[in-house]
Parts: C-alpha cells; sequence; structure tokens
C-alpha cells in the first residue's frame, strides 16, 4: 500500500517511518510512505505555501495552488484515495481504518494554520477527524491514520491472531493480560490463565471482554452482534454472576 503525505513538515515523520512495525512494513516491500513537502510546489521565488484569509480574520490559510500541483503530480499515473484532515471531518475509528485498508493508494492533505483554501476539497474524497480537539496542524492526524491503517494491511502485524483479539476488532473492548512474574508485589496472576486449560482461558478472556465493555464503553454493546455464547456472559454478568459461577467453578 502507498501513502503520500502532503505536508509543510514532512521531518515530522521520519521517527514514524523509522520505528517498529512501520519500519519493518517499509523494509518489507508492503508499505511505501512519500512524503511530499507542499512548498516544493509553491510557484514564487519564497516558496509561499500561505495566504491571508479572504473576508479578514486572524491566521493564514494554506494555498491552493501548491496543493493541486502536488496532487496532480502524484495523480498522473494512478489517482490515490484523497483524504484531508479536518476537525470536523468524519470521525476516524476501527472500522474507517478497515475501509482505508482496502485501497491501494492514499493520499492525506495536512492542514496547517487555519486550514485549507476551501477549493482543495474538489481533489478530496473524504474528510477525517481524530477526535473533537484542535491540533495545530494534521500531521499528527495522518499519523495516527496510518499507523491504524498499516497494522491491518496483511503480513504487517507477524502474527494475525493479535489482530482479530484487538479492541474494536470484534466490536467489543480487548481482555486484559500479564506476563511473569506470575506474583508482583503481592498481585497475582489470575489462576485461569496458568491452567493450561485453554477452552476455560478464552472462556474468561471473552467473559473480560464482555465485562470491560459494558463497564467502559455500553455504547458499543448495544451495536455488537454478540453470538449466542456471548449473549449468555452478557445476561450473567449483567445478574452479578461471578465467573466462577458461571463456569460451575471452573469445571469447563
Ligand atoms: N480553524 C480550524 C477550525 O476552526 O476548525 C482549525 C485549524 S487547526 C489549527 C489546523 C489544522 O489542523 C486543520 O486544518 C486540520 O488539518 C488539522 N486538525 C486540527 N484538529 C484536527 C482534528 N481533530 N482531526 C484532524 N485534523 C485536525
Amino acid at each position: 500500500m502507498r501513502f503520500h503525505v502532503l505536508t509543510i513538515f514532512p521531518e515530522f515523520f521520519e521517527g514514524f517511518k523509522n520505528t517498529g512495525i512501520v519500519s519493518r512494513a517499509i523494509e518489507k516491500g508492503l508499505v511505501d510512505i512519500n512524503t511530499v513537502n507542499i512548498r516544493d510546489y509553491a510557484t514564487d521565488r519564497h516558496r509561499t505555501v500561505d495566504d491571508v484569509v479572504y473576508g479578514g480574520g486572524p491566521g493564514m490559510l494554506l494555498k491552493p495552488e501548491p496543493i493541486f500541483r502536488a496532487y496532480d503530480d502524484i495523480a498522473r499515473d494512478k489517482k490515490p484515495y484523497v483524504l484531508i484532515t479536518e476537525p470536523w471531518g468524519r470521525r476516524f475509528d476501527q472500522k474507517f481504518a478497515t475501509e482505508l485498508a482496502q485501497k491501494d493508494e492514499l493520499l492525506i492533505i495536512c492542514g496547517r494554520y487555519e486550514g485549507v483554501d476551501e477549493r482543495v476539497k474538489s481533489i478530496v474524497d473524504e474528510e477525517v477527524s481524530i477526535g473533537d480537539f484542535i491540533l495545530s496542524g494534521g500531521e499528527p492526524a495522518a499519523l495516527v491514520i496510518m499507523d491504524a491503517v498499516i497494522r491491518l494491511i496483511p503480513g504487517v502485524v507477524g502474527d494475525s491472531d493479535s489482530l482479530r483479539v484487538d479492541s474494536f476488532s470484534d466490536g467489543l473492548l480487548g481482555y486484559p493480560n500479564y506476563t511473569r512474574p506470575a506474583v508482583f508485589r503481592g498481585m497475582e496472576v489470575p489462576q485461569v490463565l496458568r491452567s493450561g486449560n485453554h477452552r476455560l482461558i478464552n472462556l474468561w478472556r471473552k467473559w473480560k471482554q464482555i465485562e470491560n465493555t459494558l463497564k467502559k464503553r455500553p455504547d458499543l454493546l448495544e451495536k455488537a452482534r454478540l453470538s449466542p455464547e456471548e449473549e449468555k456472559i452478557l445476561q450473567a454478568i449483567k445478574k452479578g454472576e461471578s465467573f466462577e459461577d458461571f463456569t460451575g467453578n471452573n469445571r469447563v
């Protein structure tokens, strides 16, 4: 998958491209991140990318010409799917990330200052927001979007099972995990995880996912399509049953 990022701060993405899963995905040839300096497409001697706002008001806006010229250059061979970062855009979530992971080429325009000239929207497929707050520029949003999408590209995350159990992937939050030591400062890893009984472990994890979601994000449960077993677990939790009650003292 190919990403093009139109930005006035291409250096912002260097650490991202050189770190962890993303750098390995690039090395393996699964992902390519082409950061494009909008300033390289400015036409004047001073490489100007911004200008004052028509009608008055504070701040500056990114000018349309350099963005269109950069876009024309990239889209000449193949038209990418174009996103622009906007606080009022479609809220980015796991479903949106999954949709974007199906695209071959994605172009993200990062706004700065007061934003971009509205005419840039004529080349945009979707406006995207990462939440109801104001960033100083679209670059952190582009990072968040790329990171979430790259994880979903087949072959990027070594063990694809880890994607299956991630929060939101099946409409539920994830379950808690532990590593060694079994007892740390008096806090013990739940016995069930050390039982070696994989059916029981999977059931406990499902229980915890549903309990966690009910407690922290009940809105997700309203939309989740639960299996009959998951529905039984949900009803048991709502009735105040413990996991031990539910499994007949873990005799599963
Ligand atoms: N004047 C704009 C407004 O009233 O909404 C805010 C501009 S903001 C300082 C500069 C740029 O940061 C925006 O054009 C956008 O590209 C990006 N940005 C800010 N908050 C964002 C968010 N929550 N999600 C995505 N992009 C954001």
